[in-house]
């Protein structure tokens, strides 16, 4: 992975280009980044430009011996470690060393485009609980006290490092607090709360901020040869989440079915806010229909409906509040915004929120979805509708 290719902000290429310029490394280093955004990519450039044996001014060189090495993610110096659980192939005892060449896969399938929900299915095992488990750390620990094959850095990648399991990650502790020489520890998340803090204390923090829109609508455009009005609309919806984007993009009809849907419901939800005597008809039968049909296209859609859901919201509070942020809204969003922001109360705005927040949690976790979205229905209209 070359730095040019990977999409974070410029400045944050550059510090880290810096730090190995003046040979500043820190051994332990902690990316923390916002869902969707290229951290894997950075840290894989990272790595890349450390090892490389022409390294430019900005990035490696990209045909030297261990460039295409790296190329391959075959590195014998880069351990790349990340969570694992038991599948249909692995059925006891799983680490990560059995699932490599899958999860090299599925990086190059994603370009580098990682996200966890998305690397459990590819494990087939949506519904259980994978970690970097002790047998990892011990790879790592033993991996410590090798020498590097090439005599230059070895690197460990920990990618989904909040997924170390509890009883495994002091093992790890000793081995980040005295690394051998030229030892490089990545580790990346996306959640510090969930990481030990025993760890967080021993780590250089690296913070990766949320994609811009102007630079996920131009990578689009780029990718996927897609116009300006079409890359603008998708890149604001995905809301700096690049994976986001790319699953909008492998099916628009799915990003204008969402907001028609969006608008349906909203529609609905404004009328019964109306009071008695102008209350207008609601047709349940119609907004029945709509949830089925969000419904059938499975927990992803449903949580990508209600984020499009928070999204116009937020935009809405925005146009009542005079700021600028609707010229950034995307054409559709505009007509829906216009149409309600006057006569939608969003008094109830932080619990609204709170609400879609909680029901996405218990689509992730499988509940059942008819039952979690008639909650959500009637309590968001009810935090809508001024009471009597
Ligand atoms: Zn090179």
């Amino acid at each position: 992975m070359l730095f040019k290719d990977v999409l974070v902000d410029e400045s944050l290429k550059k510090r880290l280009i810096g730090l190995v310029k003046e040979n500043r490394i820190s051994h332990a280093q902690l990316f923390l980044a916002q869902a969707g955004s290229h951290a894997f990519a950075l840290a894989m450039a990272y790595a890349q430009y450390i090892c490389c044996e022409h390294p430019g001014e900005d990035d490696s060189c990209g045909t030297c011996p261990s460039c295409a090495k790296f190329a391959k993610l075959s590195h014998p110096d880069v351990h790349i470690i990340f969570p694992n659980c038991t599948t249909n192939e692995v059925k006891k005892d799983p680490d990560f060393t059995q699932f490599a060449a899958k999860f090299r896969q599925f990086v190059f399938d994603h370009n580098y485009h990682i996200d966890i929900n998305d690397w459990l299915m590819e494990l087939g095992g949506e519904n259980k609980q994978a970690y970097i488990n002790t047998r990892d750390c011990a790879f790592i620990v033993n991996q410590n006290s090798i020498k590097s094959y090439e005599g230059g850095y070895k690197i460990y990648i920990i990618w989904s490092a909040d997924r170390l399991y509890r009883d495994a990650a002091p093992k790890l502790l000793k081995t980040l607090e005295e690394p051998e020489n030229k030892t490089l520890f990545i580790l990346i998340t996306e959640n510090t709360e969930k990481m030990l803090s025993t760890i967080l204390s021993r780590t250089q923090l690296v913070k990766i901020p949320k994609l811009k829109t102007e630079v996920i609508q131009q990578q689009l455009m780029k990718e996927f040869g897609i116009d300006e009005v079409q890359a603008a609309d998708i890149a604001t919806l995905a809301d700096g989440n690049y994976n986001r984007a790319m699953e909008l993009m492998n099916d628009d009809s799915d990003y204008k079915d969402m907001l028609a849907q969006v608008q349906l419901i909203l529609g609905s939800m404004t009328s019964l806010a109306q009071p008695m005597p102008n209350k207008a008809e609601v047709n349940f039968l119609e907004v029945r229909d709509c949830f089925d049909s969000i419904i059938a296209r499975g927990r992803e859609y449903q949580k990508n409906f209600l984020a499009a859901f928070i999204h116009v919201l937020r935009a809405m509070l925005m146009q009542n509040s005079h700021q600028e942020a609707v010229s950034k809204a995307s054409s559709m969003e505009k007509d829906i915004i216009e149409r309600y922001a006057k006569v939608f109360s969003l008094k109830n705005v932080s619990q609204i929120f709170d609400e879609c927040n909680r029901t996405m949690y218990h689509i992730e976790r499988n509940g059942n979805s008819s039952l979690v979205f008639t909650d959500w229905y009637l309590k968001v209209a009810e935090l809508i509708a001024p009471r009597p």
